[in-house]
């Protein structure tokens, strides 16, 4: 939940809430120092007015261009993103020095960062690259894939969202049950604080989780395997 989230998430995430609610694809970053204090911050703006080239508009890309390196020495920096870099992120992440990248989600669409590993020139800049999932990752595709629905509801064909819930099933499914009612939307609209937000969207995947247990166990049921179960239960009692 949002207490357990670090500063340095925290205000990733409230940099992709800023996205989502400008109407733009929902991914933020930070640069922390080695104090692990956040210097720079800054989010995907491809759908904000005064964005003059939005298809580049991107997270990482916006956040290291802003970077002043007479003043912060890139390689001491860590950044974290919300999501996967793409491929213009991922090498600007590298053409800018940085040595440590944390993302929350894969990108199995257009992340990158498998790149560091296949590729001589990457693998040759020694860039860590992190990936937390977990809750972190659970939170980013739910917004994103909330994101995506409102293309498909345009007609936009369902490639990406079945990447992404090929990946991981219960953020998309989070995010359908929440488009149903328009649930983000409000949210953006009513401003809400990206930690409120945040825990909805947890408690729901946690939730779907149990619906998805006991939808498991009312098959096991009409086939007769709880039976087994239960004896087995009755056994060890
Ligand atoms: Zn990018």
């Amino acid at each position: 939940m949002w207490n357990e989230v670090t500063d340095a998430w925290k205000g990733a995430f409230r940099e992709a809430w800023i996205s989502f609610i400008s109407g733009s694809t929902p991914i933020g970053a930070v640069l922390c120092d080695r104090e692990g204090k956040i210097i720079l911050s800054d989010h995907n703006r491809n759908h904000e007015d005064q964005t003059i080239n939005k298809k580049i508009a991107h997270a990482e890309a916006n956040l290291l261009r802003s970077l002043d390196t007479s003043v912060y020495d890139p390689k001491s920096l860590t950044l974290y993103s919300t999501m996967e870099p793409c491929p213009m992120c991922m090498g600007t992440i590298v053409m800018a020095n940085i040595k440590t990248l944390r993302y929350a989600a894969a990108d199995t669409h257009c992340g990158m960062t498998h790149l560091v590993k296949i590729d001589p020139y990457y693998s040759s800049q020694n860039v860590s690259c992190v990936y937390e999932g977990k809750e972190l990752e659970q939170f980013q595709l739910t917004i994103q894939s909330y994101y995506e629905l409102r293309y498909i509801e345009q007609g936009a064909d369902g490639h990406v969202l079945g990447k992404f819930a090929e990946h991981c099933p219960s953020a998309v499914k989070t995010a359908e049950r929440l488009f149903k009612t328009k649930w983000l939307d409000k949210a953006a609209e009513a401003e809400k604080d990206v930690g409120e937000v945040y825990d909805h969207i947890i408690t729901e995947i946690k939730s779907l989780g149990n619906a998805v247990v006991s939808e498991a166990f009312r098959s096991a049921a009409e086939n007769g395997q709880i039976i087994e179960t239960n004896r087995h239960l009755t056994e060890k009692k």
